[in-house]
């Protein structure tokens, strides 16, 4: 699984998905909504720049970034929905080590 805030592959733990660089930790309803939509992830795209950044969302299965309405170009998959929840319940450290609350 990648993370969605920054495309970094996540630690899986307990049940839980944890993204280091970003101090993130993916729990209760939010893993469980990844595991479901994204259940075989692929391997990451090496083209592509890790990092959060304002306005960019990671498709958590393919490791690349997210286009319009947050929906993956490769696999189909959307976290639209997930996002609110994502950004209240899995707040993600940007690249400057500030907490990416603009992050929408
Ligand atoms: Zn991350
Ligand atoms: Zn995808």
């Amino acid at each position: 699984m990648y993370c969605p805030h920054c495309g970094r592959t996540l630690v899986e733990s307990g049940g839980k998905f944890f993204c280091y660089p970003g101090q993130a930790c993916f729990a209760g309803g939010v893993a469980a909504a990844l595991r479901e939509r994204f259940p075989a992830p692929r391997p990451a795209a090496p083209e592509f720049e890790v990092g959060c950044r304002p306005d960019e969302w990671w498709c958590p299965g393919c490791g690349v970034p997210l286009g319009e309405g947050s929906a993956c170009s490769v696999c189909g998959g959307t976290i639209a929905d997930l996002r609110v929840r994502l950004v209240e319940l899995a707040p993600h450290r940007d690249e400057n080590g500030s907490w990416a609350w603009g992050h929408s």
